[in-house]
């Protein structure tokens, strides 16, 4: 059967109404009339309540209460509070996720951690084509003398960069941000535990596209972005997690010879001891340096709360029956045109978005934000479908995919003014 309008607008009425995806997709605000978003993976929706919640910080926090606004809000524990409420998507305990920071500088103190924790071991095993901040950040720290880089450049060469005994930390990233292959997480981390390593998984192209089993598929480290489809709102700080199971191991290393990577009085063991010596706090609270960013943690607290209500399998069939739809919708009405599927057709290998490959992939990425698509290219040839689980509907896919032919049969997307763009 064809997926007309009508089979998609029904796909969306028996899915919506069955798992309470509509009122979800009310909590957000809509966006630019017209045009249809796809660009989850850069920067996630915005809830409607956002800019009030930020409002409040400015007017009662900081205009009103001034100083006491640390005391009169929960400004202090939103760090934790955030962590807590998006642990259920993450498949993580509520007392083991800490929102902070970059996923940039996550990553730096999460590799540090695992050198300190599997001690003297000194080798960091890093993908070569991976996004560019997770391998730099690991060649400053081998540039700092702190450890050597072992490069690999796709999974099944684990076994061979594991096989000398040397490694402490794989550092990988569950979705890649290019052809959106997603990983697998469970098989990996039992992999480079058998190896004797950490394995430190980067979810930014998975977290909040579909359910993730932290805990139950023994990943030990793990950080990602809190702006793209979690939709904490532009330069939103990013999550790290730590396996409760790695506590005590991390924590006696500590003790014995090391240090967290960077040892700032919100990471203290009590805060507002001031001691004059520093202690690490025993859980994830280490990980925090210094004084939230409270006006993006208001921000990201309008998601946080939608996250919570969010039953983590239903999110995973919402996306995989807005991707399979996707993925078919393409077969149908995009063939012959030199646009090839670059994402697996299985979703369990698929992460946020459908990515696709084609020739002028910047060019044509350009001329879809003209006709109201709105997505994003990456050098050389690749184009990103970034599908929101919460707001996307089968309609707009049916919508964005008409569109997307339109530009193609008429070859638009050739015309002068969308060459040498990027998107
Ligand atoms: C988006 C992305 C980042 C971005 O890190 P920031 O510190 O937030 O700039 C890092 N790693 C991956 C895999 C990403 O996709």
């Amino acid at each position: 059967m064809p997926l007309d309008r009508t089979a998609c607008d029904e796909l969306d009425r028996s899915a919506d109404r069955l798992d309470g995806f509509d009122a979800l997709r009310a909590r957000f605000a809509p966006g630019a009339p017209g045009a249809l978003y796809f660009d989850a993976n850069s920067i996630g929706p915005m809830p409607h309540d956002a800019p009030e919640r930020m409002r409040r910080v400015l007017d009662e926090g900081w205009r009103l209460a001034r100083r006491r606004g640390w005391n009169d809000f929960d400004w202090l524990e939103q760090p934790r509070s955030l962590g807590a409420a998006i642990a259920p998507v993450l498949g993580a305990g509520p007392d083991d996720v800490l929102v902070a920071d970059s996923t940039s500088v996550n990553l730096y103190k999460l590799l540090r951690t695992a050198l300190a924790a599997r001690a003297p071991r000194k080798v960091i095993v890093v993908e070569r084509d991976v996004f560019p901040s997770n391998r730099y950040v690991a060649e400053g720290i081998a540039q700092a003398g702190m450890a050597t880089l072992r490069l690999i450049d796709r999974p099944d060469d684990l076994a061979a960069a594991l096989a000398p005994g040397d490694v402490a930390v794989v550092s990988l990233s569950h979705v890649d941000y290019r052809s959106s292959e997603r990983l697998d997480m469970s098989v990996l981390s039992a992999q480079i535990r058998a190896g004797g390593a950490l394995s430190l998984w980067d979810l930014s192209h998975s977290v909040g596209a579909v359910a993730i089993h932290l805990q139950a598929d023994g990943a030990d480290l793990a950080t990602g972005c809190g702006y793209k489809y979690l939709s904490g709102g532009p330069g939103a700080p990013s999550f790290i997690y730590l396996n409760p199971r790695l506590r005590e191991t991390v924590n006696s290393r500590l003790r014995e010879t090391a240090w967290p990577a960077l040892c700032g009085w919100m990471g203290h063991a009590d805060t507002f001891a001031f001691e004059p010596g520093y202690r690490p706090a025993p859980d994830v609270s280490q990980f925090q340096v210094g004084t939230p960013p409270v006006l993006a943690n208001a921000a990201f607290s309008a998601a946080a709360e939608i996250w919570r209500d969010v039953d983590a399998a239903a999110l995973t069939a919402r996306h995989r029956s807005l991707t399979d739809t996707l993925i078919a919708l393409l077969d149908e009405h995009c063939e012959g045109f030199g646009l090839h599927l670059a994402s697996s057709r299985d979703h369990a290998r698929r992460g946020g978005h459908v990515a696709l490959r084609f020739e002028g992939a910047a060019a044509l990425a350009q001329a879809l934000v003209a006709a109201g698509v709105v997505l994003s290219a990456r050098k050389p040839d690749s184009l990103r479908f970034g599908v929101h689980p919460l707001t996307t509907t089968h309609g707009d896919l049916h919508e964005a995919v008409q569109r997307l032919q339109t530009v193609l049969q008429t070859a638009a997307w050739r015309e002068p003014r969308f060459a040498g763009a990027s998107v």
